[in-house]
């Protein structure tokens, strides 16, 4: 575009937008944000704006539409949340005195990782961005919530540290990924941030990379002489991950992100990991199907009162510790809180006053929160002494630790109560912000609004008497201000000091020094007032902001205070008990319930179950039972209350010895990933083959129906040699629980020591059965399919038929697929040849319905035949086969 022809106004957005050509251009014309040209037409269709046109010096107009500036985070949340990037171009100078054309300037660019109000920022959810760089073969992840100031980062070195990495963005699920060059192009790491988050990604820049741009990023912001103070290590991969974010997010935010004080390092191999597919199957957040709350573990734990509180616990659930002291600090700390109800109630009392600390400090170090938002922190701060004096009380490690380093920020709740009146407006420059007695000044000009008007009085009077001059009046208009006004009879009178500022034919008008005085006090009190206030109001936010450490640290003790609150009350609400952490390799677990089943149908109508489990004699706990018996229930169950317990919650069971576990793998059900365009038993195989290769023998397995997704044959001898591999010690050794309708399999028990098999127990009541929920030693040999397609609804023909099809194929045992009852297949042949020959042996269904032409060939003595019945019965039986 001819930038020559152009208006100046134009010319200065052409200039912008060239700086910012991956962004939507949201340029301040008055009280709105217009765009134009491209982005005016992109921005129309997105949110359904009229599209418009303006002069801009060439022969079309540009095309224009516009959203007013009071209501544009709605519209640039919208245009975030479709993919877009926003930069929001403002006036930097005063209108009224700029010489020329108003400068402007782009103050801001909301991408999804750093917008902070609107519909994808939840209040008990984070908003993560995160930058991954790969250097030596090493991956940095540094992970920030600019809603809150939270930033981390993790060092990910060695042996399947691609997996690890994966795993840990599972843990974020981040909206905004930033990769260097390496793993941009790394298919693996691209295709899963692509196919799991909705997340936008960018490319580093290389020259973000520089270590000495890191190294001076890094030390200015943190206001260090090195890294080392810091805990970094200069030209390592997290290092370059940290300020390749910080770079991306001062570029962006374009303020010095006060809130983001603190850099936390952490190890990875220091929590329990989890893949993405276990979280999901595991419904720690949200359900698998519907992506609800309600339903999940988060759903029954948090019964926080803050929404620190209530990230916080999500946060502690999606990541478990493996440090059987740290849990039992955690432990302890519910317990003391479970049995101490009236102190619990003191505390949640205390903990619903307080709002959004994390956020309002984020607001307040962008310079956009209100009086509002002040008087919102007051309030929360206003608690804080109380909770002190609660805590005095307490017994546990953990709840002392947060006694003696709590801080009541008493100053800064005194900063904000001697400063913002209670009832202070939205608006910043409008006045009615400051309270009386703060600011002598702001006394002052209040004093003269209020009394203006008798001063004049006064004044009036004075004169008056002065003068003899009975008529005299002060009156007011718009061109000359106040003026005293004389009638033409009483102009001998007037005295010298009166300035003569108008002749009318029956009177003159004058001021005097102490009018001018007086009128310029009243009439300027509100605007000085209006400005005073606001440079007051600011300077009041940014002493806060500069308590940011001390803010962000106490709130930090709330969400921590609150989350223990909230797990005492759930296990007080729901009779949990105190798990038993031991360092050794046990879970004994009795009557043990699932958290989330329970809730839902009820504490009494759930059925409990034990389950015992060690690396010795109990590892793979093999699980039959009919369909609908309620085998994923239990092996879910123990899965949740192994993480639950890690997480320093107490569990619903009777009793509960926990041997940590470092990892937890989940094998459910089928779930195809058509979007990554893997079938059924591909994602099944990838899941298995991912468990197969990471767990440990401290780590604990749930496979549910490994092998379903194949034909039968294939499907038992994965599913065997998958079993063996988990229990054979020098392989790999874990604790399991397996549930199969393989019923051959429970055959293993025989081979296997450490193999125990159990069943779900039903009461069969004629054609019907009664599920009883109850795990017991043994096994079945049946699903109850069909009775359980009955209870679905399947129609009564279908059922009819299935039943003859059955018993059809039950009443030929040698064709039966169970290659277990006569002829175990011996463990040492199952090799891949085995399968293989296990495979080509296979029946298929529509094979197995000529089973009765085998039968009769079978029983036919060939040598007691003439040739024409030989033909006869080949011709019958051909005949029955097509
Ligand atoms: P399938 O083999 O078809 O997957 P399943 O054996 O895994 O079935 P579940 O899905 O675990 O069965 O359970 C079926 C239903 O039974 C659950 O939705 C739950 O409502 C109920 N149920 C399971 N376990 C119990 C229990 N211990 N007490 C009460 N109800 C239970």
């Amino acid at each position: 575009m001819m930038k020559m022809n152009v208006t100046p106004m134009m010319k200065q957005y052409l200039d912008i937008k060239e700086k910012h050509q991956d962004c939507l251009l949201f340029f301040r014309l008055g009280d709105f944000y217009e765009m134009f040209f491209e982005d005016a037409k992109t921005a129309s269709r997105e949110l359904e704006i009229t599209l418009t046109g303006r002069d801009c010096g060439l022969e079309e107009r540009a095309p224009m539409c516009g959203v007013p500036f009071h209501a544009a985070d709605n519209y640039i949340g919208r245009l975030v949340e479709k993919g877009y990037k926003v930069a929001i171009c403002e006036q930097v100078e005063d209108a009224s005195l700029a010489k020329g054309i108003v400068k402007r300037e782009v103050v801001r660019i909301v991408t999804p990782g750093t917008i902070l109000e609107g519909s994808t920022v939840s209040e008990g959810k984070n908003n993560y961005i995160c930058a991954i760089v790969n250097k030596d073969n090493a991956y940095g992840l540094s992970i920030s919530d600019v809603t809150t100031g939270e930033w981390s980062v993790t060092y990910i070195e060695g042996e399947k540290n691609t997996r690890k990495l994966l795993d840990e963005l599972a843990k974020y699920s981040p909206v905004e990924c930033l990769l260097d060059q390496i793993t941009y192009n790394d298919a693996e790491i691209y295709d899963f941030i692509k196919s799991k988050f909705v997340c936008m990604t960018q490319q580093i820049p290389n020259h973000c990379l520089d270590i000495s741009l890191s190294y001076s990023l890094l030390t200015r912001h943190f206001n260090v002489s090195s890294l080392e103070g810091i805990g970094l290590i200069d030209d390592r991969a997290d290092t370059l991950a940290a300020s390749s974010l910080l770079y991306y997010l001062k570029e962006t935010q374009k303020n010095t992100l006060s809130h983001m004080h603190t850099l936390s390092l952490y190890n990875v191999d220091a929590y329990m990991l989890l893949d993405m597919s276990t979280r999901r199957n595991l419904e720690l957040t949200e359900t698998l199907r519907e992506k609800r709350r309600k339903g999940s573990l988060l759903w029954v734990l948090d019964h926080t009162k803050t929404a620190m509180g209530s990230r916080y616990i999500r946060k502690c659930i999606e990541q478990p510790l493996i440090h059987a002291d740290k849990i039992n600090e955690r432990l302890d700390a519910t317990e003391e809180l479970k049995n101490n109800a009236l102190l619990r109630a003191d505390l949640f009392e205390a903990l619903d006053h307080i709002y959004d600390i994390e956020r309002l400090m984020s607001k307040a170090a962008y310079g956009t929160c209100n009086a509002k938002d002040l008087l919102s922190l007051k309030a929360s701060l206003g608690v804080l002494p109380a909770i002190y004096n609660l805590l005095h009380t307490c017994n546990s490690t953990k709840l002392i630790k947060l006694y003696q380093n709590f801080d009541a920020l008493e100053d800064v709740f005194s900063m904000i109560d001697a400063s913002i009146l209670e009832d202070a407006p939205l608006s910043l420059r409008e006045g009615s912000l400051i309270k009386d007695g703060f600011n002598e000044e702001v006394d002052r000009l209040r004093q003269i609004k209020k009394e203006g008007t008798s001063w004049l009085m006064a004044i009036e009077a004075k004169e008056k008497e002065k003068t003899g001059i009975k008529n005299l009046k002060i009156k007011y208009n718009k061109v000359f201000g106040y003026f005293l006004e004389v009638t033409q009879s009483y102009h001998h009178l007037v005295p010298d000091y009166f300035i003569r500022k108008q002749t009318l034919s029956n009177c003159e008008r004058y001021i005097t020094e102490e009018l001018k005085q007086v009128e310029s006090d009243v009439l300027g009190a509100d605007d000085k007032l209006n400005v005073l206030e606001y440079q007051l109001f600011t300077q009041v936010r940014e002493n806060i902001v500069s308590q940011m450490d001390r803010l962000l640290t106490v709130s930090h003790f709330i969400a921590e205070l609150d989350m223990f609150c909230s797990l005492a009350d759930v296990a007080d609400q729901y009779h949990y008990i105190k798990p038993v952490i031991n360092h050794g390799q046990t879970i004994n677990i009795t009557g043990s319930r699932h958290p989330v089943v329970e809730k839902i149908i009820g504490e009494h109508s759930f059925i409990a179950n034990d389950v015992y489990l060690d690396n010795k004699t109990h590892q793979v706990m093999l699980l039959t039972g009919p369909n609908m018996a309620g085998k994923s229930t239990f092996m879910r169950q123990v899965a949740l209350i192994v993480l639950m317990a890690q997480v320093g919650s107490f569990v619903p069971a009777e009793n509960a010895e926990i041997g940590v576990a470092d990892r937890i793998f989940t094998r459910v059900g089928a779930s195809d990933d058509l979007a990554s365009g893997q079938s059924t038993f591909m994602v099944e195989m990838m899941e298995v083959s991912n468990i197969l290769h990471h767990a440990t023998k401290d780590s604990l397995l749930i496979l549910d129906e490994i092998g379903r997704g194949t034909s039968t044959l294939d499907g038992l001898s994965i599913a065997w040699s998958i079993i063996e591999h988990i229990a054979t010690e020098d392989k790999l050794g874990a604790k399991t629980l397996f549930a199969t309708h393989y019923h051959e399999l429970t055959d293993l028990e025989k081979n296997i020591p450490s193999l125990k098999n159990y069943c779900v127990a039903v009461k069969e009541m004629g054609e019907d059965i009664i599920f009883l929920h109850k795990i017991v030693p043994g096994s079945v040999d049946h699903s109850y399919g069909i009775q359980v397609a009955k209870l679905a609804g399947v129609p009564s023909m279908v059922l009819e038929r299935a039943k003859s099809i059955l018993s059809d194929l039950e009443k030929d045992q040698t064709h039966h697929l169970n290659v277990t009852a006569d002829k175990p297949l011996p463990v040492e042949k199952m090799d891949k040849k085995g399968v293989a020959q296990q495979a080509s042996q296979q029946l298929s269904l529509f094979e197995n319905k000529h089973v009765h032409v085998i039968n009769e060939l079978k029983a036919l003595d060939v040598m007691d035949l003439t040739p024409m019945k030989a033909l006869q019965v080949l011709y019958d039986l051909q005949k029955k086969i097509r």
